[in-house]
């Protein structure tokens, strides 16, 4: 391919980039990374489309090579400031500036106006730093895994310092002669046609982090109560069933907590919706606090939650059930005294499914509700006919 048809591509490539972002960005302006990647594809189109004007004669040197050049930094660096920007950190336009004025300037000196070889040595590692710039803020971002929706811009950003290594090496080593302004030689066409690659690539790999990462937003918004933060009913099935295999397998019951606050209709009476509410949050809050990262935390019904205590802990579900009970009764939410019941049930693995704990549970949260109420039972603990025998743990 020559280099103009390859320019053209280029062009249209980096066109077809910054529309769909802006597009993008129209219908989801909370998304500010989106114009980000829309100026990155505007810069990357005005380098192309500069390029272009090349081929209709030559230049002034300020103009060719080295605004375009100073494009091609800009538009590298403006991806990295959506990346920066979807990731909450700040976006750094300032560096942009910098960097941007810093190329523009360096082509005034002599030894970067001798030869083609010369302003590549600078251009190169300069898009080669932004690309690692942008493997870095990646990798150090908390959601980065294997799996995560990062792969794909982070794999194209290393395949983009690999390829831009390999011919600063065949620069340096002197293999790469003749090289011009508007070159079709071998290095060349294959750097715009790395060009052409990255720009395809890197505008689906920005589109996919923002896709992906919402996707699981939303599933995440899905799964949890809004209020407390804690998982909701829809997703208790969901955690279950591969906790109870796990159990069968390995034969370490879990074991569930159930706790629902105690007169919670007077509270909502006595001092309104809104106190109810801060209630809820205050006893889930002061529950969080009790438990370890990896307990589950459920809300299953308006002020009943469920707790799940993995095998490691599940014998003591029992004193664990009355630490908490003890830890509302004794932070009032203000002048409000708040308190609870509590019921708990270790799993069976080989003689019951996960529901029948979780009725064992009720059964022993109500059994404490009919006792009095502010007090925790555990399922173990109570008679034949469900009630309590013991005194609580
Ligand atoms: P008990 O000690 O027997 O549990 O008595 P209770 O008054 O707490 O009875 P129950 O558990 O049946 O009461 C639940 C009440 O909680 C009824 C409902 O109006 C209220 N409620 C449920 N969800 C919310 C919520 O999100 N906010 C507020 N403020 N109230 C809620
Ligand atoms: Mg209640
Ligand atoms: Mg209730």
């Amino acid at each position: 391919m020559d280099a103009f048809t390859l320019s053209a591509t280029i062009c249209l490539a980096a066109a077809i980039m910054a529309a769909s972002f802006l597009a993008l960005y129209l219908a989801h302006a909370e998304q500010r990374c989106l114009r980000d990647w829309a100026f990155a594809g505007g810069l990357f189109f005005a380098n192309s489309a500069l390029a272009l004007l090349l081929f209709g004669g030559k230049p002034p040197y300020w103009l060719a090579p080295a605004f375009i050049n100073t494009l091609l930094v800009a538009a590298y660096a403006s991806l990295l400031v959506g990346l920066r920007r979807y990731l909450g950190l700040r976006p750094g336009w300032p560096l942009l500036g910098v960097l941007a004025l810093l190329v523009f300037s360096a082509h005034g000196l002599p030894w970067m106006r001798q030869s083609v070889e010369h302003r590549l040595m600078l251009l190169w590692p300069s898009l080669m730093a932004i690309n690692l710039a942008m493997l870095w803020t990646m990798w150090r971002s908390p959601g980065f895994g294997w799996r995560s929706e990062f792969v794909p811009l982070a794999a194209l950003q290393l395949f983009n310092v690999l390829q831009h290594a390999l011919r600063l090496v065949l620069v340096l080593s002197g293999q790469a002669q003749e090289l011009t302004l508007m070159g079709s030689n071998f290095l060349q066409t294959s750097g715009q046609l790395a060009l052409l690659f990255f720009i395809l690539l890197s505008g689906m790999g920005c589109a996919f982090v923002v896709i992906v990462g919402q996707a699981r937003q939303l599933r995440a918004l899905a799964e949890r109560d809004a209020m407390t933060g804690w998982r909701n009913r829809r997703s208790l099935e969901q955690s279950m069933t591969p906790e109870q295999a796990r159990a069968r397998r390995l034969q370490q019951p879990f074991a569930l907590i159930l706790f629902d606050i105690d007169h919670f209709k007077r509270i909502n009476d006595h001092h309104g919706h809104e106190i109810g509410d801060r209630a809820i949050c205050h006893v889930t809050q002061l529950v969080a606090d009790e438990l370890r990262d990896y307990d589950g935390r459920f809300r299953i019904g308006g002020e009943e939650f469920l707790l799940l205590i993995p095998a490691e802990a599940a014998a003591h579900a029992p004193a664990i059930a009355e630490r908490l009970r003890r830890r509302v009764e004794q932070t009032p939410l203000g002048e409000l005294l708040i308190t609870v019941s509590v019921g708990c049930a270790r799993f069976r693995p080989a003689a019951e499914d996960w529901r029948s704990t979780l009725k064992r549970a009720d059964e022993a949260l109500y059994a404490a509700k009919r006792s009095g109420r502010n007090r925790s039972l555990a399922h173990e603990n109570l008679s034949a006919d469900g009630e309590p025998q013991a005194q609580p743990a």
